[in-house]
């Protein structure tokens, strides 16, 4: 087979652990691997080289992709995604492999609409995707998240504040839930459990009646204003504030152990599922076996918050 890899959408931690064991997988199948730049944009623009088992050595512990990302809002047109057929036809790739998270999805559809053998892998730091239970990159996402909470809890408790820290996850708010839970958080706020502005106010104020000297809340990204929240709370509540927005760090670093071997794990599952025959599919782990779902269905399927995660918050925060 000749086979394309590309990264696209967001980066995340992982993603080259990926592009390696696609690379490896399929050369060791008796493939050729075909580095695609810069995603669907580099696919139309004809960025494209073959990959050899020494171009992907030394990149499994590094973050970010050497693909490189980038964003094409006009392959949601037919006569550009035409452009990208045109160029796998001139190389003559006949199966794609995409890492990314639901936008690169829907590309992946469209491609495979269109004829082409598609697999989608979950590369994305939000774990948004709901046909996986963990996608490549949230991992490390939760490690860096969970390191700058600590950190924060250190000095808010020496000045007995209230730190209010923003975490990425624009839809989905696992990367909120899972560090407010490893970080003993007082409050998560994310997408799912809504923000109530009032009732934070009051109980911080209760808290703070009741002799807690400080108090952590981690809220998800694109909820609110972080800083204004923080001058409320201070107005309001009798703790000092402070809010921080840990941003793009969250992005970057070394892969977790865990993204590596979830990486490892899905980029040779995806060439074995084109050597099947299989395509049109997204690729995942369910209670940790590989598993794969048609694109369309990944595409609809909706996030499911742990009930059980959000009770333990409840219960010992
Ligand atoms: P992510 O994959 O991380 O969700 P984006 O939403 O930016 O990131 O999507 C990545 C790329 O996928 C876009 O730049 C575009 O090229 C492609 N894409 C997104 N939506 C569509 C669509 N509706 N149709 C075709 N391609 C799309």
């Amino acid at each position: 087979m000749r086979i394309g890899v590309l990264t696209s959408g967001g980066d995340a931690p992982g993603m080259n652990a990926v592009i390696r064991a696609v690379v490896r997988a399929g050369i060791q199948s008796g493939d050729q691997v075909f580095g695609i730049y810069d995603g669907y944009r580099g696919l139309v623009e004809g960025k494209i080289t073959e990959f050899t088992r020494k171009d992907v050595s030394e990149i499994l512990s590094k973050g970010g992709t050497i693909l490189g990302t980038a964003r094409l809002p006009e392959f949601k047109y037919e006569q550009v995604r035409a452009l990208a057929q045109r160029q796998l036809e001139k190389y003559d790739i006949d199966s794609l492999i995409v890492i990314g998270g639901d936008g690169t999805y829907t590309g992946a559809l469209r491609l495979h609409e269109m004829g082409i053998n598609t697999i989608g892998i979950p590369g994305t730091i939000d774990n948004d995707i709901a046909s996986t239970d963990y996608t490549i990159g949230f991992s490390t996402a939760l490690n860096t998240a969970c390191e700058a909470i600590d950190k924060l809890r250190d000095t808010s408790s020496s000045h007995q504040r209230c730190s209010i820290i923003e975490v990425m996850g624009r839809h989905c708010g696992d990367l909120a839930l899972y560090s407010g839970i490893c970080c003993g958080a007082e409050y998560i706020i994310t997408s799912e459990t809504g923000l109530d502005k009032d009732k934070l106010l009051k109980d911080l104020k209760s808290n703070r009646l009741a002799g807690r000297k400080h108090a952590i809340v981690v809220i998800s990204e694109n909820i609110t204003d972080v800083h204004q929240l923080a001058k409320d709370v201070e107005a309001f509540s009798g703790y000092e504030c402070r809010a921080t927005v840990l941003g793009y760090v969250q992005r970057g670093g070394t892969p977790t152990p865990e993204d590596r071997l979830l990486a490892a794990r899905l980029g040779k599952y995806s060439v074995d599922l084109l050597h099947e025959g299989i395509t049109g599919v997204a690729v995942g782990i369910r209670q940790n076996e590989l598993h794969y779902t048609p694109i369309e269905q990944a595409l609809i399927m909706q996030n499911e918050t742990s009930e059980e995660l959000t009770k333990l918050v409840q219960k010992i925060s």
